[in-house]
């Protein structure tokens, strides 16, 4: 064997969480119309708002980012209950906590 680490071994990498913002800036936000990596603003788009972001844009990440525990959608599709999709593009609950451990 010749082979040579070109690199450090992946030894325990972990996700490096950014603290100074959060991880549902990622998507556009729903409610203020901040763009994806943005941060949500007044509806009026004259303030920034501090983290963390309008809770229907974390609903609108966790869709986008992760499977849903609840009933198994994958990332990208609306969550349902028995076949209909939840009221307002909302996910579980499970799903909105996978999205955030897995960020
Ligand atoms: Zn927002
Ligand atoms: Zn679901």
């Amino acid at each position: 064997m010749t082979a040579r680490w070109g690199a450090p071994a992946p030894d325990g990498v972990r996700h490096l969480l950014r603290a100074d913002h959060h991880p549902a800036r990622a998507v556009a936000c729903p409610h203020c119309g901040a763009h994806a990596h943005a941060p949500c603003t007044t509806i009026s788009g004259r303030r920034r708002l501090p983290d963390p972001p309008h809770p229907s844009r974390i609903t609108a990440w966790a869709r986008a980012t992760a499977v849903c525990p609840t009933c198994q959608v994958a990332p990208g599709t609306e969550c349902h209950n028995g076949g209909w999709a939840l009221p307002g593009g909302a996910v579980h609950p499970a799903r909105q906590t996978e999205a955030e451990v897995t960020a």
